[in-house]
Formats: C-alpha cells, structure tokens, sequence
C-alpha cells in the first residue's frame, strides 16, 4: 500500500511538473512576442514621426539601428528603401499582411515563421502622411529553438523538482499510513492511538471482535482445564480401587466396596461426558427449526412423577400444579430443563423441604416456575452460577454428585427458545426460578 500511495504522488507531481513547466513556457513565449511587437510598434512610430520631420529632404536618411530592418514601401507596393536588402530583387509587398492592414487601417502586424532559418520574423508597419508605408521587423529565435537552450536548465529543474516530491512523497507516505500501521499494532485497544475519523468505527469493530475472540479463547481454555480437572478425580479413584483389588490387596469385603466405588466414579464420568457433549451440541447447532408446539404442562408433569422417588429419598414433598400451556421448543430441551432445575431443588434442599412446580399462562406469556424451600444462594453466587462447572459448595455438589454444568445447559436451552430467565434466592430460605416463554406467534 506504502508503495502505490507513493508511486501514486510521485506520478502527480511528475504530471504537475511536466503541465507546468510547458505552460509557463507558453505564457511567457506569448509575452515575449506582445513585447517584441510593442517594441517595434515604439520604435516604427518614433521613426515616422523622424520621417516626417525630415520629409522635405531629399535623401531618407533611416538610422541603422541593430537586428532591425527597416522597410520603406511605395503606396503601390513597390520597396523604397530597405536596410537589409537590394531593393532591386525585392517583389511587390502590397500583399503582405502587415502592409495592407497599415494601408488600409494606418498600422498593422504581423508575425512569419521561417522554417529554414529556424527563425520567427516580426513586422510592424506605419502608414505615412504621404500614403507610403513604413515597416519595421526583426528576427528572433523561433520558440523551438528558443526552447532548445533552455532545455538543459529546464531538465535540471524538473529533476531537481522530482527529487524533491520523491523525498516529499515518501515522507507523506509515511505520514499516511502510519494510523494504520499503529491501528494494525493496536489490534486490542490498549493505546489510546489518533487516527482518521473515517477509521473508527472500523476500528471500534475491530476492538470489539478482538475483545470477543480473546473472551471467547479464554473461556475455552478455563473450560478445557475444568474438563480435565473434572475428569481427573473419578479416574484417579477408579484407577486407584482397581489397581488395590489387582495386586490382591483387598479382601473379599473390600473388593465388593472398591467395585462400588468404581461403578459410582463410572457413573459420574458418564454423566460428565455427556453434560459436555450436550453442552457442546447446544453450543453449535441452532435448533430452532427443528422446533415445534409442545406442551409443557404435560412434560412438567412427567418430570414431576418421574422424580417422585428421588424427591423421596431426599425426604423432600414435590408438587405440582399446572394449566395447559405450549411453547416452541423440543421436548428434549424442556425435559432436561425441567429435570436440570427440579434435580437441583431436590438436591439443595434440607429435610422436610418442599418443591413446587408450576405452569402458568402470565399475561402474553408462559411462565414455569420452581420453587424450593432448600438452603439458598448467597447473593455474590448468584450471577455464576449459570457458568460452566461453577458450584457453590464444592463438597455439597460433588458429594451429591454434581457437576456444575446443569444450570449452564439450562441457560442455553432458555436462550435458544428466547426465553428469558428470572432467579430470587436467599440464604437458608429458598430459591425460586422462573422461565418466562414468549407467547406463540401467530
Ligand atoms: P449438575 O446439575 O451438573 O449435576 P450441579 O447441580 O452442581 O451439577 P448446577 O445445576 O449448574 O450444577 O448448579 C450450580 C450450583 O448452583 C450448584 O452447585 C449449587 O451450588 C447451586 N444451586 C443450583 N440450584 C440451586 C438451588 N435450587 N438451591 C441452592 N443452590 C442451588
Ligand atoms: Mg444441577
């Protein structure tokens, strides 16, 4: 680019060098002939007037004046007198342009390119008191030789000229492009730079998806070192319970136990793997065509029966209390949102808890609430909680077998059906989640 923008200078002001210097060149040759006709026009009247004066001689006696010609022509054309030439093989001059303007107008011009000579002849002619005419001329270097001379000074003027663009152009150049060259080096936003106007919003987007990116490399990488870190803990049992039963360190007792150990860290990895994968299937594909009608008073329900039997282990009641209501989503998502959101009201509660679920149209919207009387979230957690892995009470979570990722599928689940999502909580009292759904278009 640095290149072109400086070619592109130096070309104009070659162009500008070159149109200037030849129309200069014209103006000046165009002044220099009005001076050279003024001059003559001075000296042929001075010379009439002289001409006049002495015109009761008989001998014309006309100055020899240097590089001048002085032609004294009969009114009927014939030469007279001329200071350069024998009369005698001189033709008729009636017919000469200056001639006959002076005849019939008292003066007139005239300029004549000699091509042999290389030469431009100018004329100037006076008509007498006694009708002859009086022509004054002189030669002068035609403008093509005149330009011939001056062609060394010109050339090293235009060079000299060019030379200083080229240093100009390149200084300019760099001028130039230096916002942009501090833009590309700046890609994150942390200098405060001066550039063009016209850049910054380009500029404003560029910072905006460099901030993206590096949020979003970051997050893949807090993620991928969770992913291991989670992985790690079960497999480590694992591997430890199974290397003691095959060194035949354990009894028969413990074999029994170590095996449970094994099939519950099992459990836990296979769940965890899948977490993932849902996760990253909700990350990468948009589902929302293959959407539908579904009927999430139905779906609620059978989560609610279905988790009838956990709710009782946990010595916690679970209810439910619902009107018909259709979304646009697919069952699966509202069945893994329903179980995610129950799941953790049953596990975070305390004994003789309760659980409420419900489904209600709210206004344009359907709105799915649970509501537990569990241990709460302090408010500082509140916001993290729908991140990835984020868990509260570490020991809680994972003794009851958690992962962190069931709110964060939640949250996506609720952005991909547009939903939005309300969460009041407080310690030792309880929490209660709402889903507000839009309202079916249509
Ligand atoms: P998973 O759901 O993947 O098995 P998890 O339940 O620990 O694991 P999330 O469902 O994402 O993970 O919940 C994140 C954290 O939010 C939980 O560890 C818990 O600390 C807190 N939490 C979620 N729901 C409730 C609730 N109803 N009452 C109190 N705390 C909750
Ligand atoms: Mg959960």
């Amino acid at each position: 680019m640095k290149k072109k923008i400086n070619i592109q200078l130096v070309g104009i002001a070659s162009i500008a060098i070159i149109l200037t210097l030849l129309s200069v060149s014209a103006i000046f040759y165009d002044l220099f002939q009005k001076q050279v006709i003024e001059d003559l026009k001075t000296t042929a009247r001075i010379l009439s007037n002289e001409m006049f004066v002495g015109a009761e001689e008989e001998n014309i006696n006309l100055p020899n004046i240097e590089n001048l010609r002085i032609t004294l022509i009969n009114r009927d054309g014939t030469v007279e007198y001329d200071s350069n030439a024998s009369i005698g093989t001189m033709d008729n001059h009636s017919d000469r342009e200056e001639v006959h303007e002076a005849i019939d107008a008292g003066e007139g011009y005239a300029i004549r390119r000699s091509d042999t000579l290389d030469k431009n002849a100018f004329y100037y002619a006076v008509r007498l008191e006694d009708g002859s005419v009086l022509r004054v001329a002189k030669e002068t270097n035609s403008i093509l030789s005149i330009f011939n001379s001056a062609v060394p000074v010109i050339c090293i003027l235009a060079a000299l000229l060019f030379l200083l663009c080229m240093v100009l152009a390149h200084f300019l150049t760099i001028k130039l492009v230096k916002p942009i060259e501090d833009l590309a080096n700046n890609l994150d936003g942390t200098k405060e730079i001066d550039t063009y106007n016209e850049l910054k919003p380009f500029m404003n987007t560029i910072y905006k998806q460099h901030e993206d990116i590096m949020k979003s490399a970051r997050m893949r990488q807090d993620f991928t070192a969770n992913v291991s870190h989670e992985l790690k803990t079960p497999l480590t049992s694992i591997s430890g319970y199974s290397e003691l039963i095959e060194n035949g360190m354990a009894t028969e007792e413990d074999t029994t136990r170590f095996a449970h150990e094994i099939h519950k860290n099992a459990t836990r990895l296979l769940t965890l793997i899948n977490d993932i994968i849902r996760l990253s299937e909700l990350d990468v594909t948009d589902v929302s065509n293959a959407f539908e009608k579904v009927n999430l008073y139905q779906i609620a329900e059978t989560c609610v029966d279905m988790l009838q039997l956990n709710a009782e282990n946990h010595k916690v009641s679970l209810t439910f209390w619902g009107e018909p209501c259709e979304v646009m989503a697919t069952k699966e998502m509202m069945e893994e949102l329903l179980y995610n959101l129950c799941d953790n009201a049953i596990r975070y509660n305390n004994e003789n808890g309760t659980v409420h679920v419900s489904v209600k149209h709210i206004e344009d919207t359907v709105v799915l609430t649970v509501k537990d009387t569990g241990i709460g979230i302090p408010k500082e957690h509140q916001e993290r909680i729908f991140e990835r892995f984020y868990r509260v009470d570490k020991s809680r979570s994972k003794s009851t077998g958690g992962t962190g990722l069931g709110l964060a599928i939640v949250k996506h689940i609720v952005a991909q059906c547009n939903a939005k999502m309300e969460l009041r909580s407080e310690v030792l009292k309880g929490t209660e989640i709402k889903i507000i759904f839009p309202r079916i278009q249509g």
